[in-house]
């Protein structure tokens, strides 16, 4: 069996649980096969090492798994991790041209750091090593690796949105970037119409040909291209729920809301998650149908995120001021409309939090996928679940048909469709909680890692192509 090489930008012990996400999903592929994970450690390196000029791998035996990471120089950390993945790639890939950060030195940094990340990867590497690069961060990892003699299997997997063709192209490094895709075997996106928009960027930009619905060639290599939806693991998570936190945190929300009507948004505080009008279209269910008033009651957590990037600064003043003013104009003695938490809730304690919430508001202008609408579906009792009020611009809105789909710019059409999750009837509710629980258990973590690797196994080995 091959070995499981896996690069991020950061690791994480995949024995906790706390790891959440990417750490769930590879874990097991990691230790069947004595895997290696490979990323930046999340520390920056001292001045005086950065002046002998060593940057040393740390080498971390976790179970039959190695964790190997190296620091970041201040400058790199600042031009490539702040700059150029979070204040051009994140903003621009979520359709924000207009929040993003256009700099020559941002560009330089970012693949001064790919460079890097191959430098050091390249001699850890055994040749029938699988190779399996996740996201924004290190698109042209496989390039760089390529262009220093790697014939390995490299996968890709974007765990972000990708945007339609004329918003690419306003990143100025837009062909250098697409084309850097062509070193990989495999390319994964979250949805369909990720690999529409990335097939018809190639295709006008670069003269690719369409071969078939997942195969594209153009600079002289075949790329195969697919969805591969990201799940959650849905059995660990009716497990949380079952244990004792989740149980102490419903029982506890239960006899706190028992005379409200509790709605849930969970998210890291970022302008893609459509916050801010979520609560103009909560302000606007009150102002619509006054029944909610003094009774339905949002929990908003917006866990910190990137607080060192600017947009998100502008962002938790704009949110401070919304939630004051709804609660300001509609709060009564016994009553706050809104109650936002702006920091982290253990992720034990959100089974709970999900099971007692009759609707999940989960409304971002953009996203990947978007995992917490999976975690309130897995969360709910089968035979009285809350209902979904879900993004058509999430990527988790393709298979979740069964949620409201509402357009999260539109507050009246998203207020009517939380005023009908509040009102439906139990009987619709077991319906369409059924349906939506059976697709997220198809299509769980599992099924997402093995669908990857087994789609990149089976490609044919790759030819040195230079970046
Ligand atoms: N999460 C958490 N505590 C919080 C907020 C979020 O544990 O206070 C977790 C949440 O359960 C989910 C993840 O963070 O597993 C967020 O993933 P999602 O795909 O929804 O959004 P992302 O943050 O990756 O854009």
């Amino acid at each position: 069996m091959s070995r499981l090489v896996v690069v991020s930008n950061r690791t994480a012990d995949p024995r906790k649980s706390a790891a959440g996400g990417l750490a769930v999903a590879v874990k097991e592929s990691l230790q069947q096969t004595g895997g290696l994970w490979f990323g930046w450690s999340g520390k920056i390196r001292s001045e005086t090492d950065a002046a002998e000029g060593s940057q040393d791998l740390r080498r971390q035996t976790v179970g039959r798994v190695t964790l190997a990471t190296l620091d970041l120089d201040q400058h790199d950390h600042d031009t490539y991790y702040l700059g150029y993945a979070n204040g051009v790639l994140w903003p621009v890939f979520h359709y924000r041209l207009d929040l993003a950060k256009f700099d020559v030195q941002f560009a330089a940094g970012y693949r001064r750091v790919n460079q890097l990340f191959a430098r050091k990867l390249m001699p850890l590497l055994k040749p029938d090593d699988l190779i399996w690069v996740h996201d924004y961060h290190l698109i042209p990892l496989a390039a760089e690796l390529r262009a220093m003699g790697c014939t390995n299997r490299i996968g890709f997997f974007l765990h972000i949105p990708m945007p339609p063709p004329p918003i690419m192209a306003a990143i100025p490094e837009h062909e250098w970037l697409m084309r850097s895709l062509f070193a990989y075997d495999l390319v994964g996106f979250q949805c369909e119409l990720d690999v529409t928009h990335f097939a018809a960027y190639v295709e006008s930009e670069a003269q690719a040909e369409r071969l078939d619905r997942n195969h594209l060639r153009a600079f002289n290599r075949t790329l195969h291209v697919a969805a591969y939806p990201i799940g959650i693991d849905v059995d660990e998570f009716v497990n949380l729920a079952n244990g004792k936190e989740g149980r102490e945190t419903f029982e506890a929300m239960r006899e706190e809301y028992s005379r409200r009507r509790l709605l849930i948004g969970v998210d890291r505080l970022d302008y893609s998650k459509g916050l801010p009008q979520r609560v103009h279209a909560f302000r606007e269910l009150l102002a619509q149908y006054p029944e909610n008033r003094n009774s339905a009651t949002l929990i908003q957590i917006a866990s910190p995120s990137r607080e060192d990037v600017d947009a998100y600064d502008n962002l938790r003043r704009q949110m401070d001021s919304l939630c004051g003013a709804i609660n300001g104009d509609y709060g009564e003695l016994d009553w706050m409309p809104v109650r936002y938490i702006h920091r982290n809730v253990a992720r034990k304690r959100l089974p709970g939090l999900y099971r007692a919430s009759r609707v999940a508001l989960v409304t971002p202008l953009r996203d990947g996928m978007n995992l917490v609408a999976k975690e309130y579906i897995a969360a709910q009792d089968p035979a009285d679940p809350g209902m979904l009020v879900l993004s058509r611009f999430a990527g988790a809105a393709e298979q979740l048909k069964e949620a409201l789909l509402v357009n999260p710019y539109d507050a009246q059409g998203t207020a009517q469709a939380i005023e009908r999750a509040l009102t439906m009837s139990q009987e619709e509710r077991v319906n369409r909680h059924a349906a939506l629980l059976d697709r997220i258990r198809k299509q769980d973590v599992h099924w997402w890692c093995n669908a990857f690797l087994d789609a990149l196994k089976g490609t044919e080995t790759t030819a040195v192509a230079s970046p």
